[in-house]
């Protein structure tokens, strides 16, 4: 895989912190508050799985316990052939980088794409996310009509976010293939540490690169 739409956000957040998950991924220390956080959100996409009616999730697993990215793309494409109206967790790859789009959604003018957040309102970091998800669509032939966030607002919240894209769009083009250079580089990226360890999250590797910089 070149990269996924995490690897995305957290490479736009610090290129440093992308090169670090694939290259010392034993250094990165997550919170049990963050995973708390993180399993929340995960509960609350898996809730609304079936909020627009029927579906087909395509998430599958190989034997030992990875998420088998082959299958999912190849159920989406059948979903996609045969007029699925609801796809979940629905599978794109383009030149390697992956996405799984939480809802997609048919309709007579395209697609509806649906990103779940376990979040009252609109982060840009969000937007960053549909904007790689939106990308990677439309290289796979897939017509996205409208773009939306299903927030937690004490309520299931749907905004349409289509009008915010646009640079979020832009930046996608060119940082996509930016930050899989930089996943994939032999040699160790160094970033000064700075503001964006803490923003939008504190990064998982807070200790680490502070750590050395006292060193
Ligand atoms: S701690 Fe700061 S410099 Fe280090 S990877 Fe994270 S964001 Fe980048």
């Amino acid at each position: 895989m070149a990269i996924s739409k995490t690897d995305y956000v957290r490479g736009l957040q610090c290129p440093r912190m992308v090169w670090l998950d694939k290259n010392r991924p034993q250094e990165k220390v997550i919170p049990p508050e963050v995973q708390a956080r993180l399993d929340a959100g995960n509960d609350f996409g898996d809730s609304l799985m079936g909020l627009f009616g029927e579906y087909v999730e395509t998430t599958a697993f190989k034997e030992d316990g990875r998420l088998d990215y082959g299958k999912m793309i190849k159920t989406t494409q059948e979903c996609l052939e045969s007029g699925t109206p609801v796809i979940c967790e629905a599978a794109f790859s383009y030149y390697g980088n992956y996405c799984a789009v939480d809802l997609l959604r048919k309709t007579e003018k395209g697609y509806e794409l649906y990103e779940v957040k376990n979040s009252p309102s609109v982060k840009p970091v969000f937007l960053q996310d549909i904007a790689f998800q939106k990308y990677i669509l439309k290289k796979c032939g897939v017509k996205v009509s409208k773009c939306f966030l299903i927030l937690n607002d004490n309520e299931v919240k749907i905004q349409d976010v289509s009008g915010d894209l646009y640079p979020y769009e832009r930046e996608a083009y060119t940082k996509i293939w930016e930050i899989s250079k930089t996943k994939n580089s032999k040699d160790e990226i160094f970033v000064p540490v700075g503001e964006q360890c803490e923003s939008p999250y504190r990064c998982w590797f807070y200790e680490y690169c502070h750590g050395e910089k006292k060193e």
